[in-house]
Order: C-alpha cells, then structure tokens, then sequence
C-alpha cells in the first residue's frame, strides 16, 4: 500500500501506518503521532490513560485546529 498523501505530490512511498481517523495510509514523514487521554471510569477510581493515536497529515491538521475538550468518556 501507497502513501495517500505522497500520490498527491506524484511521489510514491511505502505505507508505514494506518490513519485511524480517516482509514488513509500514511508514510513515515506523513504519519502524525498523537497522544490523547482517554477516561476509564470505575466505582470511586477513575483514572486517566494517555493512548497513541496515528493520523495522516490531513487529519492532524484537523485535529490541531479542534478545541480541545477533557469531557470523560465511560467505557
Ligand atoms: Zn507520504
Ligand atoms: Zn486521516
């Protein structure tokens, strides 16, 4: 599988990810690592646990530019 946005630019690299937003692969110098905190909430523990997110360019741009929002989520 080909990088989706290198075939913008008529470079052809190799795939080293899959975005996990958008489904799209991504190259190692396309590839965005984010990490987000996800709630987990147990009976009087609720704890916080930070999780690695792998985004295309694309889709790290639209992650910058989102508020950010520290609402838990259960589950
Ligand atoms: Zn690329
Ligand atoms: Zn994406």
């Amino acid at each position: 599988m080909h990088c989706l946005e290198c075939t913008t630019t008529d470079t052809r690299r190799e795939a080293a990810a899959v975005c996990s937003a958008c489904g799209a692969a991504a190259c190692p110098t396309h590839t965005h690592e984010l990490r987000t905190e996800v709630w987990s909430q147990s009976i009087g523990n609720p704890t916080v646990r930070v999780v690695r997110r792998l985004h295309c360019s694309e889709c790290a741009r639209l992650e910058a530019h989102r508020a950010p929002t520290p609402s838990p989520t259960i589950g």
